[in-house]
């Protein structure tokens, strides 16, 4: 369920079949656990500094099972937190070269899937966050000042009038919208599977359906034995919490998906998206869209509940109320779609630290090594974790691997029933918010007043 329901599953022209499981217990220089975009990418790199390295990579299910196999495709210099809470606790510099190096991610993605031979179905159209009411518009306007006063004019992020933004995205109530030229579409699924095989031609050894229980100092312990290396990675996002000893590290959250069939020419004529632009509007509870290779309309949005005790389970990538709420979203966007038939629904878990600031880090006295906490944004982020990883784990040291990111900890997420209450306090709050804002066309205090809660 889940993984196997979305629409990236059908068209991304692979078989599936697993590699084999680890046999036994074997000794590597590296031992990395989880083969998504952030594990495939420091493989990817380490390689690239030392093709004599022995990396062997432990996946519980199949290379792309996770979030990496199930995105929106916003190959985006989305960054948690966004400048305003990277300046806040880091200082502007810090913020404008988080802005630097996104956007260089971003071309790198593309740039290493073009050297590769893998088809990601990429291009770059930049992203449209639509104004849809008075309060988004308030909203737009404020990004786009604050953008600018702190990292000037680097983000190229440009306010649209009603008539610009409906010539980009012709949807229902636009008043305006911001621009940025820093995002891709990719076909995400068609990413992490050609880097998995990639990185595997190249001599990593991908192991499969071999689930890790402990990452510690020295060895990763699996169901079918123990991989001993000098240095292990953790790169395990939403699933995180089924690890010992690391249940209060990251809450897993869902996003859902839904995807329309192909969309005739008439009906892009209605919509617009010409050059593939990623889409969405200003409410608090993100939603996401992008048009595929094979023009489809692919969407999704956050508003899942939370599980108690981080569980993630299959079950949980499907939930009907959330489900038809997207479909009744994207038919209020562009109600063309109405005509034609949603033929996918999935989900998937992501991973949000308690500051929502998300970090990669490698101690060099225990060998242990980490990324992720990308709550949402880690398509081209994991690609910047990876050459991070790569170049602290070879000693290296460069503008990269003096980027905020580098090191931080968060602070552990509440004990249960806390941790619960919070969470899915934090939706409901958001999810009036977007509703009092659509009636009022006012500013809700109330989500301003969580953003700075959490730190964002
Ligand atoms: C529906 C959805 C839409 C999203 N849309 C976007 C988007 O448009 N743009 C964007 O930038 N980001 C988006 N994200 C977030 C993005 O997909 C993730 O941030 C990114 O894929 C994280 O990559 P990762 O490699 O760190 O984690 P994952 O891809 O989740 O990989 C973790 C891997 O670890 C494996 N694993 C877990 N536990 C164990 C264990 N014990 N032993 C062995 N293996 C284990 C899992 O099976 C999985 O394959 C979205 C996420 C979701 C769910």
């Amino acid at each position: 369920m889940g993984f196997e329901d979305s629409l990236w599953h059908e068209t991304a022209d692979d078989d599936f079949a697993p590699r084999p499981p680890l046999a036994g217990d074997i000794d590597v220089d590296v031992a990395i656990v989880g083969a998504g975009y952030t594990v495939l990418w420091t493989a990817y790199y380490l390689q690239a500094l030392d093709r004599g390295l022995r990396i062997a990579v432990i996946e519980r299910e199949i290379a792309g099972f996770g979030a990496s196999g199930r995105n929106g495709g916003w190959c985006s210099a989305l960054f948690p937190p966004a400048s305003s809470g990277i300046a806040r606790r880091h200082g502007r510099e810090a913020a404008a070269a988080v802005r630097r190096a996104m956007h260089e991610s971003l071309v790198e993605v593309g740039r290493v899937a073009r050297a590769e031979g893998i088809d990601v179905h990429y291009a770059r159209g930049g992203t449209v966050s639509l104004a849809r009411n008075g309060a988004q518009l308030i909203r737009a306007r404020q990004l786009v000042e604050e953008e600018r006063r702190l990292t000037g004019r680097l983000e190229r992020l440009e306010l649209l009038s009603k008539e610009e933004a409906e010539e980009m995205a012709n949807a229902t109530n636009v008043l305006g919208a911001t621009y940025t030229p820093h995002c891709a579409v990719v076909h995400p699924l068609r990413l992490v599977r050609g880097l998995a095989g990639c990185v595997e031609s190249h001599g990593v050894s991908v192991f499969e359906r071999t689930r890790a229980r402990a990452v510690r100092p020295g060895a990763v312990v699996t169901d079918h034995g123990r991989v001993r290396a000098e240095i292990v990675v953790r790169a395990t996002e939403g699933y995180t919490a089924s690890l010992r000893g690391q249940r209060r590290r990251l809450v897993p959250l869902y996003s859902l998906m839904i995807a329309t069939e192909p969309l005739p020419a008439e009906a892009w004529e209605q919509i617009g998206l010409a050059r593939r632009e990623t889409f969405a509007d200003l409410r608090h509870m993100r939603i996401y869209g992008q048009r595929t290779a094979d023009d489809r309309l692919a969407f999704g949005g956050r508003g899942a509940p939370y599980h108690f005790s981080s569980r993630t389970r299959p079950e949980f990538d499907r939930d009907g109320r959330v489900h038809s709420a997207l479909r009744e979203v994207l038919a209020d966007l562009f109600p063309v779609v109405r005509d034609h038939r949603i033929t996918h629904e999935w989900g998937g878990a992501l991973g949000v630290p308690r500051d929502w600031h998300a970090s990669v880090g490698f101690d060099r006295r225990s060998g242990v090594a980490w990324a992720g906490g990308y709550v949402g944004d880690g398509v081209a982020t994991s690609n910047l974790a990876g050459r991070t990883l790569a170049q602290l784990i070879a000693g290296e040291s460069s503008e990269l691997t003096r980027l905020p990111w580098v090191g931080h900890h968060s602070r552990a997420w509440e004990p249960e029933p806390l941790r619960w209450l919070g969470v899915n306090g934090g939706r409901l709050l958001l999810t009036r918010a977007d509703r009092t804002e659509a009636r009022s066309g006012k500013p809700a205090r109330s989500a301003r007043a969580f953003a700075r809660f959490i730190g964002y």
